[in-house]
């Protein structure tokens, strides 16, 4: 069997980040599910919020630093409640397609110190993955010792485990290129970047900035800057288009594709 390796799906690819209320993108979500089949590895995938967390983070005042403790903790329901309904469509999809699979929402094994991580228990994860399972985790709303609770965001979830687990690649699907020197949403001419390592990286993480979507955990420049800290040499870290069909297949299969890599 191959070594594991975490797939992160963009919020913005299988939700619609627009819709209220929350809707998912089951075009994007059945085509990634059969893509995913060509993977023989252990298999860890992250789902980032889209419709599903960030409004309802945001309608409860996470994103803002004043709004009050008790107001935050209100909103803990809401948001798990909207997480949950997204992590068991992509576990549908991907028992569907003959992978066994099972969600662990963060909120039951994750804490929080002023929105980074203090504990995080991956036992049951190692396990699941040592029997065939594959896991789904997805960006949630935490209990934080000092702020009451707050958003993991999708993204710190995935660096996490790479670091945690023993993993060969970790792959970020997002609805652009990868990294390119402008905001591809406001600049049409803006030029892809295929690699970003220690030549480059200050120049690229000057280009880089937020989402265009209400996106309340960082957008482009909060993902370049922890894979940036991430790499090293026996790892891969790539940024890519999932909105394209077949991107994914080709880097599940070791084949060349458009996307950005991160080197050290
Ligand atoms: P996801 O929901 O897929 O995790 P995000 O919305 O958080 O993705 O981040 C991807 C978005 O970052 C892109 O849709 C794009 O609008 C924005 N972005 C800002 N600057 C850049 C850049 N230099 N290169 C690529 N994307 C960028």
């Amino acid at each position: 069997m191959e070594r594991t390796i975490i797939v992160k799906l963009g919020g913005s690819v299988i939700t619609h980040k627009g819709s209220s209320p929350p809707t998912t993108n089951d075009e994007n979500l059945s085509r990634i599910a059969k893509e995913l089949k060509s993977y023989k590895g252990g298999l860890v995938v992250v789902l980032g919020g889209g419709a599903h967390g960030h409004q309802s983070a945001h309608s409860h005042g996470f994103g803002n630093p004043n709004t009050p403790k008790e107001q935050l903790l209100m909103g803990i329901p809401h948001i798990r409640h909207n997480m949950s309904i997204l992590a068991l469509k992509v576990e549908s999809e991907l028992n569907n397609e003959g992978i066994p699979t099972i969600v662990i929402p963060p909120f039951t094994i994750v804490t929080l110190r002023n929105k980074s991580i203090q504990d995080f228990s991956i036992t049951t994860m190692k396990k699941a993955l040592e029997n065939g399972c594959a896991v789904v985790i997805h960006g949630d709303v935490c209990f934080d010792e000092e702020r009451g609770a707050s958003i993991l965001s999708g993204d710190t979830i995935a660096v996490f485990l790479a670091r945690q687990l023993d993993v060969k690649s970790i792959y970020i699907g997002t609805d652009v290129d990868g990294v390119l020197d402008d905001n591809p949403k406001l600049n049409p001419s803006a030029k892809h970047i295929p690699v970003i390592d220690h030549n480059n990286k200050e120049d690229v993480l000057t280009k880089t900035g937020p989402s265009m979507n209400t996106d309340v955990t960082g957008g482009m420049s909060k993902k370049v800057n922890e894979l940036l800290e991430l790499a090293k040499q026996d790892l891969d870290i790539i940024i890519f288009n999932l909105t394209v069909p077949g991107r994914l297949t080709s880097l599940l299969l070791g084949e060349s594709t458009i996307c950005t890599r991160i080197m050290p």
